[in-house]
């Protein structure tokens, strides 16, 4: 059984982030693999089962401001103890940034992140806009450097600066991180954050099953998926691939 743990579920979903949700259900259940999805609110500890998966979707800072206080308590060790264990979590946008150190809202009130990644988030300046448009991004895997992309689309403020962390990608069209350094996201371990939303898994089927994989191997590692007929969401990916290639 896998269990996809959302956090915050109410709060954080931000453009369709519940879409990432869907998106690793069915691809279980096409393949008869159980699959659970357990709703984590303010104030719920998280309860790993060995094969998880956490999801933290975008938000309002009104949102953000609401939950700091939730995660800087035991579920943020929690979370922390989870990404050193090797456990799978993916953070978009809102949730990304708190997964950080610090999320810097523009009225200057720094709330506190997990500190699964070296980063923290700054507010946009008075004269600059929001980040705003789609997304596409080069992906290296960790371990072949097999480039591969994804594609999502971004509407932040803040402005995400890495320490001693790498990106997820590099951006070959759209803003990023912080639109002038080039990365996108970041990813220690199978800890992934990103700025796209979309959602982002529909038309990314490969980060979606890496994400499943990278889950139901931490119990059996000699675990393999079944491939699916993937022509309509990698066609869902080129068609916007394309559209943003084009500008
Ligand atoms: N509130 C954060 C910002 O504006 C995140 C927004 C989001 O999740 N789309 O940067």
């Amino acid at each position: 059984m896998l269990t996809i743990h959302h956090l915050y579920a109410d709060m954080m979903n931000l453009y369709g982030d519940r879409g990432n949700v869907i998106s690793i259900k069915k691809r279980c259940e096409w393949r008869g693999i159980p699959v659970e999805v357990v709703d984590v609110g303010l104030g719920e500890r998280v309860r790993p089962t060995g094969r998880d998966v956490f999801l933290f979707g975008g938000g309002q800072d009104r949102e953000q401001g609401l939950l700091a206080d939730d995660l800087s308590g035991s579920k943020g060790a929690d979370l922390r103890a989870i990404v050193e264990d090797g456990g799978v979590i993916l953070g978009v946008c809102g949730g990304y940034q708190l997964m950080g150190h610090h999320y810097e809202t523009p009225e200057g009130e720094k709330l506190p992140g997990v500190g699964i990644f070296d980063l923290h988030t700054e507010p946009r300046g008075p004269d600059e806009g929001r980040l705003i448009g789609n997304v596409l991004v080069d992906v290296p895997a960790p371990e072949t450097r097999e480039e591969r992309r994804i594609v999502g689309f971004e509407n932040h403020g803040g402005r995400t600066y890495l320490g001693d962390c790498e990106p997820l990608g590099r951006v070959v069209a759209g803003f990023g991180n912080n639109g002038t350094d080039g990365t996108e996201g970041a990813r220690r371990l199978n800890a992934y954050g990103t700025y796209l939303h979309g959602s982002l898994l529909p038309k990314n089927p490969w980060l979606t099953d890496e994400l499943i994989l990278n889950a139901l191997r931490r119990a059996d590692d000699s675990f393999e998926l079944e491939p699916l007929d993937d022509a309509v969401e990698n066609g869902a990916f080129a068609s916007v691939a394309d559209r943003v290639r084009r500008g």
